[in-house]
């Protein structure tokens, strides 16, 4: 099954307006990385013909504190028109709405826009240290596909505390989007093979042996491994799955998972090759797509020029390629494996050492170093 076909395009509804990007920079090195990405878009659009209508957006913590809204008005409205969503980060530790949770107007945006497959890139960059001793370290390269609408955060805002003395919360699988997620999960298993990087292997990550709910899951993507018999499927319980990352982590492919056990895999992933700021994210769903960095909104290192905008440029790189595949449009395409060459080239040449990992290359510098990789041939 072609993603065309998981994603429900017609062939032919390509659109060929220019296409539209709802952008929120957001809070703490939010607009400090968007700033990286925008730069480097645009040195991209100097190489390769294509154009982008992009329009910043208010929203986030410090917009709510000046504010009252976590979102400046109408931008919500203009996200979902939008053809895709770039976002930095939102959220600051001591901005609270009433309830006491983190302002956090994207994860309405996930839920509103049914952006269920959340897919997190996990990949080893030379001369990025990494904990791990083992020289096969240097092949880390696979994806965690997080649902992002269901799970365990389906009971987000709905759990129950009772006279004190008992919470509960609860977790949500439906057949509807498991089946869009497997179905999702193999085709990317499929791509990623077809260029050269995967290994035809899915694993689907649960706790089928403990919970009905994820006995559920798998049978599910049971069934919908039937139609991709190219792919080999297998399993493995999140708890072993937690030790496989980190004994070997360069066995793995694409991995598939139920919503709370992503968001935790996720940053263990993250913290295998460098850190969050190594970690891109793309949440997708069948008609919107938002592209951000997976880490938060860093207010430790905030307003100092030291974030790495790796995660940022690799998300903005899938944007692009998400485009161009949606759209049939060849120069998006080059242009989104052209960032992410050029990203790959500047760790290989050493021409960055990101603050994150000991180094002094500062945002602006490394954006500098991607912007020349990008109009070198990057
Ligand atoms: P959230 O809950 O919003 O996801 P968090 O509490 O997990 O946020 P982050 O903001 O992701 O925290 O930051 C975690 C740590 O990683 C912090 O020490 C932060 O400085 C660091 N960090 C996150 N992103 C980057 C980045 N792009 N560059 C450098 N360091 C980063």
């Amino acid at each position: 099954m072609k993603i065309r076909k998981v994603l429900k395009i017609p062939k032919n509804e390509v659109k060929m307006n220019t296409p539209s990007i709802a952008v929120f920079p957001g809070d703490g090195i939010g607009p400090e990385v968007i700033a990286s990405a925008r730069a480097a878009i645009e040195a991209l659009q100097g190489r390769f013909d294509f154009q982008l209508e992009m329009k910043e957006w208010g929203g986030g913590a410090a917009y709510y504190r000046e504010t009252g809204h976590d979102l400046e008005e109408g931008s919500f409205e203009a996200a979902g028109q939008a053809d895709a969503i770039l976002l930095g980060a939102m959220g600051l530790p001591d901005i609270r709405y009433d309830d006491g949770t983190e302002i956090s107007p994207h994860l309405r945006m996930r839920s509103e826009f049914g952006l269920f497959a959340g897919v997190r890139p996990v990949k080893k960059y030379a001369n990025v240290p990494s904990p791990l001793g083992d020289p096969r370290a240097e092949d880390i390269d696979f994806v965690i596909l997080r649902e992002s609408t269901e799970g365990l955060f389906a009971s987000r805002g709905k759990g129950l505390v009772e006279n004190d003395s008992i919470a509960r919360d609860f977790l949500e699988i439906t057949r509807e989007t498991s089946e869009r997620l497997f179905d999702f999960a193999f085709d990317l298993t499929r791509r990623r093979a077809e260029r050269g990087v995967g290994k035809r292997r899915l694993t689907c990550v649960d706790k089928a042996n403990v919970f009905v709910s994820m006995a559920f899951f798998r049978k599910i993507f049971d069934e919908r491994a039937q139609a991709f018999p190219d792919i080999s499927a297998d399993y493995s319980y999140v708890d072993a799955a937690a030790l496989d990352l980190v004994r070997k982590p360069w066995d793995f492919d694409v991995l598939v998972m139920e919503n709370m056990f992503g968001d935790i895999l996720s940053d263990l992933g993250g913290g295998l090759v460098g850190g969050m700021g190594m970690a891109p994210c793309a949440e997708i769903g069948l008609e919107h797509a938002l592209f951000q960095p997976a880490h938060g909104s860093a207010p430790d290192i905030a307003g100092q020029g030291k974030a790495n905008p790796t995660a940022t440029l690799v998300s903005a790189a899938m944007m692009l390629d998400w485009l161009g595949v949606r759209r049939q449009d060849d120069a998006m395409l080059q242009a989104g494996a052209a960032l992410d060459g050029a990203v790959t080239r500047v760790y290989a040449e050493g021409a960055v050492h990101p603050f994150e990992f000991g180094g002094s290359t500062g945002t602006a510098a490394f954006t500098e170093a991607v912007v020349e990789a990008i109009a070198t041939g990057g």
